[in-house]
């Protein structure tokens, strides 16, 4: 089982996702790794959409095997002032993954409806890519929207440990729903494990 979604390098393989554009040289050279590229939306306020844009398609025709990501929305108080920058840059990700058919991995905070209403437009166009929504909290109905649209799902200890875990995954379908450690990679174990309880109370 391989970690999918981290920012650390991990001895099980796995997606390694760039937070910031310095991160593209070292993750891409990172041996073991699907390494992903693009700006999480906590940095959207430093980046320059237009060398995104332009970087993006360089450095995904120069990795074939790259992924895109960390993107998506934060809507969070600390960071709803650059809202309208991550969705611009979000947009850029998007067609980027869509054009070179690579997967995108997605952070969502108080933005799970936003973000589905922008795939579903993406789907009604025909440009949405593979979509992986990590560190996934939604409702299981939100989940099913998602599931018809192809994503895949990341959880790490923190989701898994929530009152509300077995309500949210248990129903997720087989190969739909993975392990990450996002910027833990001491809790890998523990969040393989308990993944793996949580998949055999559903089955036994
Ligand atoms: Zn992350």
């Amino acid at each position: 089982m391989k970690d999918y979604h981290t920012h650390h390098p991990s001895p099980n393989g796995g997606y390694l996702c760039a937070v910031t554009r310095a991160d593209w040289e070292r993750i891409a050279s990172t041996p073991g790794m699907t390494p992903c590229f693009g700006i999480h939306p906590w940095h959207a306020a430093d980046a320059d959409p237009a060398e995104l844009a332009f970087d993006l398609d360089d450095w995904l025709t120069r990795h074939p095997h790259a992924g895109v990501g960390e993107s998506g929305l934060d809507a969070s108080p600390k960071h709803s002032s650059t809202l309208e920058t991550q969705r611009i840059l979000l947009h850029i990700h998007l067609g980027a993954a869509f054009r070179h058919d690579r997967i995108i991995h997605l952070h969502g905070v108080r933005a799970w409806s936003e973000l589905l209403d922008i795939l579903r437009e993406r789907e009604h166009n025909r440009t949405l890519p593979r979509v992986l929504l990590h560190a996934w909290n939604g409702p299981h109905e939100l989940a099913r929207e998602f599931l018809r649209l192809g994503a895949l799902f990341s959880v790490g200890l923190r989701e898994l440990s929530h009152s509300a875990a077995a309500e949210r995954y248990a129903r997720i379908p087989e190969g739909r729903l993975f392990p990450e450690t996002d910027d833990h990679p001491e809790n890998w174990a523990r969040t393989v494990a308990l993944l793996g309880l949580l998949r055999n109370g559903l089955t036994s």
